[in-house]
Formats: C-alpha cells, sequence, structure tokens
C-alpha cells in the first residue's frame, strides 16, 4: 500500500474532535476582539516569501516546498500565513476602506524540517493579524487575547517571552555592534552562519546550532541598542501586561525565524512540549506591508501551532467529544422501513442520530450504541409496530419508556433534548 508522506499526518476521527473544539474557541474570541476570518491561499508565487520571510533565513534557505508549474512559474506551499495576509491586504486595497484591519486565518503551512514529536512538514497554524495599529496598546492586547484563549482550552504551564527588535531607526547602530562582536567569531561559527555573518548578521542569532549558540554568549542584545521611540514603546507594552496582570519573561536572546519583525517580539513557551518549547509567536512588522508593495503601514501579528496546542492542552474529553443522541435500533425489515424516516426527520431537527442497516439482533445492535456512546436508543422491533410503539432506553439511567409510533420524532425529541 502507498503510506503517507513522511513529516505528513492524518488526523482522524477521533481527534479531530479536539481540532474543532480549538478553532470554534479562536473563533469565539478573537471575533470578540474584532477580528474577521480571511481565507488565504495555500500556494502562492515563491517570491512572496522570500523576499518577506528574507533570503537568508532557515525557512527559505532550506524548508521551502517550491516547485515549477507546468508554465514554469515558480511557486511554493505555503510556510506561514503572514506574507499572504499582508498581500491580500495590498493586494484588495483593503487599507482604503479602512487601514486598521484584523485578520486571523486557520490552515496548513508547510515546512521541509526533520520530523519529530512537534515538528511536521504540513502543520496547522492559526494566525492573527492587525494591520495599522502603531500603538503599544495592540501589542499588549494581543498577547492578552493569547493568553486569554490558552486559559479557555485549559492550557498551562505557559509564559509569554518578550523582546523588542528595534526598528529602521536603531537597528544599523545593532547590527554595527554585532558584526564587531561576530568578527571575533567566526571560527566558531557554522558554515551557514560564516556567510550569514556578512550578508545577514541578526540571522546569526537565531542560528540553532550548538556551536554557534555558544559563540552568541556575550553577543550584543537589541534591546540595549533601542532608540528612545522603540524603548518607550517597549515600556509601555510592559506596563500594559503588568495591568492586565500578564506574567511575562523579558528575553533578551528572543529573536525569530524570520526577516520581517520589528520592536515588540514575543513567543509563548511552554514546559510541556519537550524540545519543541514554542507553541505561540509572533510579533511586530510595521516595514512589511510597504516592502511588498503597499502603502507605509504598521502591522502585528502571531501564529499558534495548532499540532502542539492540542497535544499540551488539558481540556476533559467529555468537552468536545462527539455526542450521539440516538441511536435506533430496528429488528426487521418493517421496522427498519418506518424508522429509515424517523431517522431522516431526526437528522433533521438537531438531534445526532445513527440507524443501523444491518441485519444484527438487538445485542450486537446494543453493543455498537454503547460502542458509540449512544445516549438513547430507539428499539424498533415489527412486534412494537404491531402494537404501536417503540422502546425508548436511556443509556446512562438504563430506564425504558414505551413511546408510540404517532408524533414519535416530536416525543423523541423532548424526551432527548
Ligand atoms: P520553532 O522554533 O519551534 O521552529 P518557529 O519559530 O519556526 O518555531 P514560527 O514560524 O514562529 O515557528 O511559527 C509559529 C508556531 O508554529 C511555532 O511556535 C510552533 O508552535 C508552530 N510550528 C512551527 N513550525 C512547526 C512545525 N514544523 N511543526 C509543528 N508546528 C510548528
Ligand atoms: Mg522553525
Amino acid at each position: 500500500m502507498v503510506h503517507l508522506i513522511r513529516g505528513f499526518k492524518d488526523i482522524l476521527p477521533n481527534e479531530v474532535e479536539i481540532w474543532q473544539h480549538i478553532e470554534k474557541t479562536v473563533k469565539m474570541i478573537f471575533e470578540d476582539f474584532g477580528f474577521s476570518e480571511i481565507r488565504l491561499p495555500i500556494l502562492e508565487r515563491t517570491e512572496l516569501f522570500s523576499r518577506s520571510i528574507g533570503e537568508d533565513t532557515d525557512i527559505v534557505e532550506k524548508e521551502m516546498y517550491t516547485f515549477a508549474d507546468r508554465k514554469g512559474d515558480l511557486i511554493t506551499l505555503r510556510p506561514e500565513a503572514t506574507a499572504s495576509a499582508v498581500r491580500s491586504y495590498i493586494q484588495h486595497k483593503l487599507y482604503a476602506v479602512d487601514p486598521i484591519q484584523k485578520f486571523y486565518t486557520i490552515g496548513p503551512m508547510f515546512r521541509r524540517e526533520r520530523p519529530q514529536k512537534g515538528r511536521y512538514r504540513q502543520f496547522y497554524q492559526i494566525n492573527a493579524e492587525v494591520f495599522g495599529v502603531e500603538s503599544p496598546f495592540i501589542d499588549a492586547q494581543l498577547i492578552y487575547m493569547l493568553m486569554l484563549l490558552f486559559s479557555k482550552l485549559s492550557v498551562d504551564d505557559i509564559s509569554p517571552h518578550i523582546n523588542s527588535l528595534g526598528c529602521l531607526a536603531c537597528r544599523p547602530k545593532f547590527k554595527e555592534a554585532l558584526v564587531t562582536f561576530l568578527s571575533g567569531k567566526t571560527d566558531q561559527l557554522c558554515s551557514d552562519c560564516k556567510r550569514r555573518k556578512d550578508k545577514n548578521p541578526l540571522r546569526v542569532l537565531d542560528c540553532k546550532v550548538s556551536s554557534c549558540q555558544e559563540a552568541l554568549e556575550g553577543a550584543p542584545a537589541t534591546l540595549d541598542h533601542l532608540c528612545d521611540g522603540c524603548r518607550e514603546h517597549f515600556e509601555k507594552v510592559k506596563d500594559l501586561l503588568e495591568k492586565l496582570k500578564v506574567e511575562f519573561v523579558v528575553n533578551k536572546r528572543l529573536v525569530r525565524g524570520l526577516d520581517y519583525y520589528t520592536r515588540t517580539t514575543f513567543e509563548i513557551q511552554t514546559g510541556s512540549l519537550g524540545a519543541q518549547s514554542a507553541v505561540a509567536g509572533g510579533g511586530r512588522y510595521d516595514n512589511l506591508v510597504k516592502i511588498l508593495g503597499g502603502p507605509d503601514t504598521p502591522a502585528i501579528g502571531f501564529a499558534i501551532g495548532l499540532d502542539r496546542l492540542v497535544e499540551i492542552t488539558n481540556l476533559k474529553k467529555d468537552v468536545y467529544e462527539k455526542r450521539l443522541n440516538v441511536f435506533i435500533a430496528t429488528l426487521g425489515e418493517n421496522s427498519r422501513e418506518m424508522a429509515f424516516e424517523w431517522a431522516c426527520d431526526l437528522g433533521s431537527s438537531e438531534m445526532s442520530v445513527e440507524i443501523d442497516f444491518s441485519n444484527r439482533g438487538l445485542k450486537g445492535l446494543m453493543k455498537r450504541a454503547d460502542r458509540l456512546k449512544a445516549e438513547y436508543v430507539l428499539i424498533v422491533g415489527d412486534k412494537e409496530l404491531e402494537e404501536g410503539s417503540a422502546v425508548l432506553r436511556n443509556m446512562k439511567t438504563k430506564e425504558q419508556v414505551s413511546v408510540p409510533v404517532e408524533g414519535i420524532v416530536d416525543s423523541v425529541r423532548k424526551i432527548v433534548l
């Protein structure tokens, strides 16, 4: 048989309910905070990503699924959603309607990384993006919203790590300090970083190779090189988070693996994922809309790793488990004919119904009803039908009542719902 591609996975029906529950909760909370859903394509032109994420990043250098389509155009399975959201904001001139736009989107991303627990080649993200707000209030509000979502989803052992990466005004000075620092460490850097050090030195900070991480001991931090504007912005974000009682960690070492970030960046770290400790990451990207050809527009957003979120939620199964209200057990041809119509009627009146079409006996049917965790079983035998009634069994209390065939759909609904 043909198997899955490595790093890809199926999400089976008995697992999918928690995904649905999380997605529903996201929708509710994000819409309460003024976000609207946007649905974006999974394929985009390759240059959208190389221009936004940056040529010297791991994602663009090594991880993208890029291929030429039949006409030879280079296209890429999206490795992240922000670039597409920005493209859409610009392409549809959404800024002309209102420069302030808040989107969220949920869907698959593709990166050709080494598969391991919590790391897949097709994985899912929940993204939120805000365009047109420069104020630090929104930074704090986004982090607050994220933490609220996690608490609603019973995720504990998490904390936001925050940092500021500065802006176009203060970054050159920082870059200078970093280049000076790195020039003394060339020998210790991996081959990628030897090249990055000259082309895009900031990327060295994000290198996962341990010798590079060691070489970075004592490296200058962006936080120590912020201009007044960036420092005030960061101070305000911290004040606001304190006001909102969000406990956070200032992490000078936090850089993100994409080039477009500016000012506030953050990651939600958890102790419960082992090596893959980040369950969400995000931050400002105040220059990206302009870089991609739109008006100068500040922006900020985050991405939650949905696969990892599913792994760490402590939600009890009964919160999201699919319910089966009624299982219809028919015993005989006539009863099946009649109950078939009831099943369709019940199914179209907000009840979940399963009717078994097989010829198995009552024992086998009850076994299946148990397996499906049916709340009620409607037992319909030809003999009962002759008497003009069926039996409704409450599977929890084991109580049975006789229900007249006349008006049975309404009667069952009244009892079950
Ligand atoms: P990591 O450091 O774990 O590689 P990242 O910085 O590459 O994460 P982002 O691009 O910021 O991740 O994406 C946001 C979130 O998406 C991450 O915090 C993580 O939860 C999730 N994520 C990223 N890559 C993967 C993957 N390959 N498999 C599963 N989840 C992922
Ligand atoms: Mg990564």
